[in-house]
C-alpha cells in the first residue's frame, strides 16, 4: 500500500450508536441500556423495589424504612445508633451522598425504551 492509496482513502467517520433496548434481568420489560447500566441491570420499576425492599440483617427490624427508596440508609443508621454497630468509610460516604440534596431523576412513567 502506498502513501498515496492512504491519502485517497475515503475517511471513516466515528458513529455513536445507541445499544438496543434490553430485557430487565428481574421482570424481562424492554429498558434503555443507559438504565439497566445505571440500575444493576434493572429497569426503575425493578429498581424501586430493590432500594425498598433492603436485605435482613441480624437484629434490624425489616419495618424500617419499608417503603423508602433510602431504607437502607435507615437500616444502617440504626445499625449504628441503636445497635451500636462501626460502620465502614464506604458504607457512612454512600449514605452521606444518598442524604445531600435530591437530583431530578426520571420516574417510572418517564423512563424510554
Ligand atoms: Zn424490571
Amino acid at each position: 500500500m502506498s502513501f498515496n492509496s492512504i491519502r485517497s482513502a475515503p475517511k471513516v467517520e466515528a458513529v455513536e450508536t445507541i445499544p438496543e433496548p434490553k430485557p430487565c434481568l428481574y421482570c424481562g420489560a424492554m429498558t434503555a441500556h443507559a438504565v439497566l447500566a445505571m440500575h444493576g441491570a434493572r429497569c426503575m420499576r425493578c429498581y424501586n423495589a430493590y432500594l425498598t425492599a433492603p436485605q435482613n440483617w441480624p437484629n434490624t427490624p425489616m419495618d424500617i424504612g419499608k417503603g423508602d427508596r433510602l431504607a437502607w440508609v435507615k437500616r444502617l443508621e440504626y445499625r449504628r445508633d441503636v445497635l451500636g454497630e462501626r460502620l465502614n468509610a464506604v458504607q457512612l460516604d454512600a449514605m452521606k451522598r444518598a442524604k445531600g440534596p435530591l437530583l431530578p431523576g426520571p420516574s417510572d412513567d418517564e423512563v424510554p425504551f
